[in-house]
């Protein structure tokens, strides 16, 4: 069986552990904060105390941090993961971050004798509690086969669209739709509001039709119960909407409800909302 290590166990990282850890497989851990590990060492997984150590102990390892500014530390910084002798060794970084990054990870890897994965996720807390996510990968055809049978233990929905780069690219191909279902699910509620109607009896009906949409199903009645924790955080969405931007820049496209999409979460920010769950959107009109 293969050891597994783990970097970065947040609101993503922490459930997929708990389904790692419930599959039997051995599993080494590092965060940024320790505590966070606390509750999965208590089910089991090891502490080590940097991203190296955890590789030095690991056949495959995750990596699923905040910002593409932490995949460079984890990878490239002192203690990183590149800094042992990876000859043999996978690596999957489950972050959503850049296609740049992305490639320059595989080609790292693949220098060193080992191979990199990207593979991103969408489903949210909800989804990664589940064990339902949806994965989307890039690289080597070989590795994703390796990669396979330990993907499918928290995900529903898992499949490779191509070479190192092309798992962050699909990924902000959804950051696109969730865009559009976002502000779209958050004016309707703004104007079913205001025109009187029953926002739950809204919520139920659109759901059956044609409206219907996972950001509606899942954050609509998170929005009318006022909880506004993360799931995703705004600062994230954020980042991935930059991505977003910065990648159709350099394609000479121009997607303008993206833009008004990244125009609203950036006003939310300033706020200082960016801690809270993208459903917060909601807050710029009923506060
Ligand atoms: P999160 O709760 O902030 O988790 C990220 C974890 O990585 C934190 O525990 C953080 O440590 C740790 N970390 C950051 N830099 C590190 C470093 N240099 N060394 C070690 N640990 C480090 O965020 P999340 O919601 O799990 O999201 C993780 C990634 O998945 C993000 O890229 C996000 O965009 C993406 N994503 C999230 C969702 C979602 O619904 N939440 C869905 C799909 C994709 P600290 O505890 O010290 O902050």
């Amino acid at each position: 069986m293969k050891r597994i290590g783990f970097i970065g166990t947040g609101v993503m990282g922490r459930s997929i552990v708990e389904h790692l850890l419930t599959n039997k497989f051995e599993v080494t851990v590092y965060n940024r904060t320790k505590k966070k590990t606390d509750d999965l060492i208590a089910l089991g997984a090891v502490w080590k105390d940097s991203p190296k150590e955890v590789a030095d102990e690991s056949d495959v390892i995750f990596t699923m941090v905040g910002y593409p500014t932490d995949v460079e530390s984890v990878y490239y910084g002192e203690n990183a993961l590149f800094q042992t002798d990876i000859n043999g060794k996978l690596f999957i970084d489950l972050t959503t971050s850049t296609p740049s990054l992305a490639e320059k990870l595989y080609h790292t890897a693949v220098e060193k004798g080992g191979n990199a994965l990207d593979a991103p996720v969408s489903g949210g807390d909800l989804g990664a509690k589940s064990g339902k996510l949806t994965i989307m990968v890039g690289g080597d055809e070989a590795s994703f086969l390796e990669a396979e049978p330990i993907l499918s233990l928290f995900s529903k929905t898992l499949e490779r669209h191509g070479p190192a780069g092309s798992g962050q690219h699909t990924k902000m191909a959804n950051q696109i739709m969730v865009a559009g279902t976002m502000t779209g699910m958050t004016e309707m509620l703004v104007y079913a509001r205001k025109a009187g109607l029953d926002l739950e009896k809204v919520i139920r009906t659109l759901n059956g039709g044609a409206a219907s949409n996972w950001s509606l199903a899942n954050y609509g009645p998170r929005i009318l119960k006022e909880d506004y924790s993360p799931g995703f955080f705004v600062k994230h969405f954020i980042k991935d909407l930059k991505i977003v931007l910065d990648e159709a820049e350099k394609m000479e496209l121009t997607l303008p409800g993206t833009e008004k999409a990244n125009e609203l979460y950036n006003q939310l920010q300033d706020k200082g909302f960016e801690n809270e769950g993208t459903q917060a959107l909601i807050r710029l009109w009923w506060e």
